[in-house]
């Protein structure tokens, strides 16, 4: 049947500084494409400490929140928004669990990282921050809805 972009959920995806650096980005961009996520708005940013505090204030109270917000504000992120069926949830499981330790192998932490403080990507976690963090990073003008040639299969 036919699906109008607007009705397909969204979720928010970030690469991480360590990400950027480490040449990562084509490789993880790549892993949600190929899955057949579509992606909608992108750019890359140093975003300020208080923009970091912002985006992760739901963990204010923990130890590393200080030193998480540092790392996350000392160079670039390349931020993004992806759509799709499912792209939440399925996004955290081609993302993998918090502790790269943890993070199965196939999954861009289990590949690709180490350590939790290192661990290269965000994703949301459900669909309230998913919009929340889309309406954080992105102005509406960003936010690109646009037909792919593969659409009418993959859905
Ligand atoms: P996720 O990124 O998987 O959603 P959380 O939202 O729990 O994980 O935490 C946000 C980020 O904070 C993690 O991705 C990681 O970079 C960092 N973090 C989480 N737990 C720790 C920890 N115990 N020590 C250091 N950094 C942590
Ligand atoms: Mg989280």
């Amino acid at each position: 049947h036919q699906l109008h972009a607007a009705e397909l959920e969204r979720t928010f995806i970030a690469i991480k500084p360590d990400g950027v650096q480490r040449g990562l980005i084509a490789e993880i961009v790549s892993r949600f494409e190929r899955k057949g996520f579509k992606l909608v708005a992108i750019k890359i940013v140093v975003p300020s400490k208080e923009f970091a505090q912002r985006h992760y204030h739901d963990l204010k109270e923990r130890p590393f929140f200080n030193g998480l917000c540092d790392f996350l504000s000392s160079g670039p992120v390349v931020a993004m928004v992806w759509e799709g069926e499912g792209v939440i949830k399925y996004g955290r499981k081609l993302i993998g669990a918090t502790d790269p330790q943890k993070s199965e192998p196939g999954t861009i932490r289990g590949d690709l990282a180490v350590v939790v403080g290192r661990n290269i990507i965000h994703g949301s976690d459900r669909p309230e921050t998913a919009k929340d963090e889309i309406t954080l990073w992105f102005s509406p003008s960003e936010l690109v809805s646009y037909a792919s040639k593969d659409e009418k299969w993959i859905y």
